[in-house]
């Protein structure tokens, strides 16, 4: 049998978004600067791994990098690619370069906090879904945004879009929000994630 390998790389910080929810703050200040080198250095590195691999791309911002689409189709037939972003950029070049089997996966995280109209988010999900690729939804149950959960997954069901609800992470760069009894019960039934058992487990979070 052979083994196929997962990593998770990375690849920056940098962010088009300042999402006040955001766990890589911190970073970015460190790496607001911080220019990747040349796509082909990066696949070859990647390429060097023998066995079957699948590298997991995040952020940050993973299509800030422009020698994203170069450093896919650089990478042997036996690597593959999972994406999460923000869906901000352009994916009209990447759904034509990029083929759907080269990608196993492309997670799309929806901001409002970002200002970013719904229906143009979920036209871009479409475009990629109905191109071939394996698409799925990501939203953080911020307080600020966490009461439109329904119409999302309302939208997301019409469409036939997977989506998971994420329990707000709060860390030492996030705003502290202490939740009320009305809102942890609607989470209670809207959170889709399993972070909430764990954070529950130790005592890090009111669910
Ligand atoms: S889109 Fe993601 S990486 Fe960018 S600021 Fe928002 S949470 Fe952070």
């Amino acid at each position: 049998m052979r083994t196929c390998l997962n990593a998770v790389w990375n690849i920056t910080a940098k962010c088009n978004y300042v999402c006040p929810y955001c766990i890589n703050e911190a970073y970015k200040r460190t790496y607001g600067t911080f220019v990747l080198p040349e796509a082909k250095i990066w696949a070859a590195a990647w390429n060097r791994i023998e066995e079957e691999l699948v590298i997991d791309i995040t952020g940050g911002e993973p299509f800030l990098w422009d020698g994203l689409i170069e450093f896919i189709y650089l990478l042997s037939e036996d690597k593959r690619v999972a994406i999460s972003t923000n869906e901000s950029l352009d994916f009209l070049e990447f759904v034509q370069k990029v083929p759907p089997q080269k990608c196993i996966n492309i997670t799309m995280s929806y901001h409002p906090s970002a200002y970013v109209d719904l229906n143009y988010f979920i036209g871009k999900v479409l475009m990629l879904k109905n191109r071939g690729f394996n698409v799925n939804v990501n939203y953080e149950a911020y307080p600020e945004q966490m009461w439109i959960i329904p119409e999302l997954l309302e939208k997301t069901s019409k469409y036939d879009i997977s989506i998971n609800i994420d329990t707000y992470l709060q860390n030492t760069q996030t705003p502290y929000y202490s939740f009320n009894e009305s809102e942890l019960e609607f989470l209670k039934h809207n959170i889709t994630d399993l972070r909430n058992i764990f954070l529950k487990e130790k005592n890090e979070y009111h669910l």
